[in-house]
């Protein structure tokens, strides 16, 4: 056993042998941060296409790293995947946006709508079924984003339960990333979404490239004929914003409108938007 110990050892390579020492220190740190209620949301603004007042806002999570800087959850998301704190991680962040929409409140504003990301496999916790209910019942329309690539593994009964649940309590369901992934008309037929995201990958070329304005203006078609709405993800320019809107497409988003930005940045951004 010691001798299969050591030659399994030496297959490492020492990229990986320090990837795996990373991997053990962001995972203490993210239990860490767990414990110290570290992980803060971010808010970016999405803006109607047709008239370019404000729709709302995707909230997206954040990790203020002591070290590292601002983490975004590519950085940080695997390893919380193999540590199983996903849930614990989305379900306080859930928490702490009722927080935040309480002060803005305070301060005199109503955010319109806000939508959060969770994977398809969420919807079968009865926590976030409960905290999703609470964030409706207020005045900001909810909206939950899920990654068509999750959809296809989600067939049971508890999620379906559960995904009515979220629907008697008038919170919207958007399909992220749509057109990225292989699930994307499956997703379409098992949840039958209110709202459907176009991947930045499809969105990028839009300005320059004939075939991908057919390709997105075919999916536009085809979100109309269901009674789905549209938004764009990763608008970047003005010619693109302008080139999705002649296409019909209802929301645009990206950093040409605003990057995603912190809770006060947020509300002054908010402020300024609607008294241009
Ligand atoms: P996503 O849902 O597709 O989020 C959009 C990503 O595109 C965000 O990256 C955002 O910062 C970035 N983005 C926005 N506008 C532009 C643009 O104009 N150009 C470009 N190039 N990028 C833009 P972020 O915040 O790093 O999030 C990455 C992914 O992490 C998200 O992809 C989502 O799948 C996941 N995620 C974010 N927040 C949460 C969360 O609270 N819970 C969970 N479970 N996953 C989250
Ligand atoms: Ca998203
Ligand atoms: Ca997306
Ligand atoms: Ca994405």
């Amino acid at each position: 056993a010691k001798e299969s110990g050591r030659s399994r050892l030496e297959l490492f390579t020492p990229e990986l042998h320090r990837g795996i020492l990373a991997d053990r220190r962001l995972a203490v740190q993210i239990q860490d941060a767990l414990e110290r209620d570290a992980f803060v949301p971010y808010f970016q603004p999405q803006v109607r296409a047709r008239d370019r007042g404000l729709h709302g806002a995707e909230v997206l999570l954040r990790w203020p790293h002591p070290s590292l800087g601002l983490l975004s959850p590519p950085e940080f998301l695997r390893v919380a995947e193999q540590l199983r704190v996903v849930p614990r991680i989305d379900r306080r962040l859930m928490e702490r946006v009722r927080e935040v929409l309480a002060r803005w409140t305070a301060q005199g504003f109503v955010a319109p709508r806000l939508s959060f990301n969770m994977s398809a496999g969420r919807i079968r916790d009865p926590d976030v079924v409960e905290t999703s209910r609470l964030l409706s019942a207020g005045p900001t329309r909810i909206a939950m984003e899920l990654l068509e690539s999750t959809l296809i593994e989600e067939e049971g009964d508890l999620f379906r339960f559960n995904l009515d649940r979220i629907r008697e309590a008038g919170i919207d369901i958007e399909i992220d990333d749509f057109g990225s992934g292989h699930a994307s008309i499956v997703g379409l037929t098992q949840v039958a979404p209110d709202v459907l995201k176009i991947d930045r990958r499809l969105v990028a070329p839009v300005a320059e490239d004939p075939r991908s304005r057919n390709l997105i203006r075919a999916i536009l078609e085809i979100a109309q004929t269901l009674g789905i709405s549209t938004v764009a993800e990763g608008v970047e320019t003005e010619a693109q914003a302008r080139a999705l809107a002649e296409l019909g497409c209802d929301v645009l988003q990206g950093y040409h409108f605003g990057a995603p930005m912190d809770e006060d940045a947020f509300l002054a951004f908010a402020r300024a938007w609607i008294a241009r």
